[in-house]
């Protein structure tokens, strides 16, 4: 820190030492150190948030959703991690690290129940992707069939070319790819013609909505277009009965939010609410 002070100095643009900077970048140090496992007092675990079948009102399976949490600060926010991470060429490996831990995790579940895992934009454009997931199932034997690998809107606009080639090779293994937080990017619609998905995620942001007659427009525009392209779909974010009963009305086929369960840890009691059967925890 001290050298930098000094660089900074000499530079000109700063002539003193900035205590928050610096705090910053050793917060951000002890992140990068802690997504390679190598910090003291830092845990990076994954929680599990249920999707379920919204016409048999059955648990279907689990999104696993990356967790940090440091002694002194906290939780630290996936969205900040995760930015760490690809900043610094950390993903592909924290990507691998979290994938297997998942697979040991949902190993453990009846067979039935599907793992959702979320893949990063720039993990989409690297040719190599495929090749290593497939690697990290086969090591821990758990089937291609029973992963959803979940890419966003955004991430493909940005690498539509790579990305296509990851997703058929995902694809061509039996795991399924699915448009996350759809709606919320630019060219949904565009990549929409051109990518396979199997599952189309509507965005948290319309279901929050649902009050509003022109949003309901919408989502019933989107259940039909994803069915219409071959899809099934998924509402995020339901938070109340109301909201879980519209989607079902209108055909949509699965749900995730709060209303069912928050995203909790595999080893906490079965975190599943206003499910039609009481499956009990995994066993
Ligand atoms: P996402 O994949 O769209 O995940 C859904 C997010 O919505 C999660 O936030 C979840 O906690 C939150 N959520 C679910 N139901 C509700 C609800 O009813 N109400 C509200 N208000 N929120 C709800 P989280 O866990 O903070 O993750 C944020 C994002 O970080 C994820 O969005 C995903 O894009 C990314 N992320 C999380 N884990 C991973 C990971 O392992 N790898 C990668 N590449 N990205 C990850
Ligand atoms: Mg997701
Ligand atoms: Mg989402
Ligand atoms: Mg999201």
């Amino acid at each position: 820190l001290a050298l930098r002070e000094v660089r900074r100095a000499a530079h000109g643009g700063v002539a003193f030492f900035d205590a928050d900077m610096g705090r910053r970048e050793d917060e951000r140090r002890r992140i990068r150190r802690a997504l390679m496992d190598e910090e003291e007092g830092m845990a990076l675990t994954l929680h599990y948030q249920p999707i379920v079948d919204l016409r048999s009102r059955r648990v279907a399976g689990f999104e696993a959703l990356a967790r940090l949490r440091d002694d002194r600060l906290g939780w630290i926010p996936p969205g900040r991690f995760i930015g760490i991470a690809e900043e610094d060429g950390l993903i592909g490996p924290l990507s691998a690290r979290l994938l297997a831990m998942a697979c040991r995790d949902a190993l453990a579940w009846p067979a039935h129940l599907g793992l959702s895992f979320n893949l990063s934009a720039l993990e989409l454009k690297d040719p190599a992707t495929a090749g290593r997931i497939l690697g990290i199932l086969d090591e821990a034997g758990f089937s291609p069939a029973r992963l959803e690998l979940e890419v966003t809107e955004s991430a493909m606009s940005h690498h539509a070319d790579g990305a296509e080639a990851v997703i058929d090779a995902l694809r061509a293994r039996g795991a399924s790819v699915s448009i996350d937080d759809f709606g919320t990017g630019f060219s949904g619609m565009a990549r929409l013609g051109r990518l396979r998905f199997d599952r189309l995620k509507v965005d948290r942001c319309f279901v929050s909505r649902l009050d509003d007659a022109r949003q309901r427009t919408i989502v019933r525009s989107i259940i039909a277009l994803g069915h219409d392209l071959g899809m099934a779909i998924v509402a995020e974010g339901i938070e109340t009965p109301a909201q879980s009963r519209w989607l079902a009305a209108e055909g949509c086929d699965f749900g995730q939010g709060f209303f069912y369960g928050k995203p909790r840890p595999m080893d906490s009691p079965y975190p599943a609410r206003n499910v039609g059967v009481l499956c009990g925890k995994p066993a």
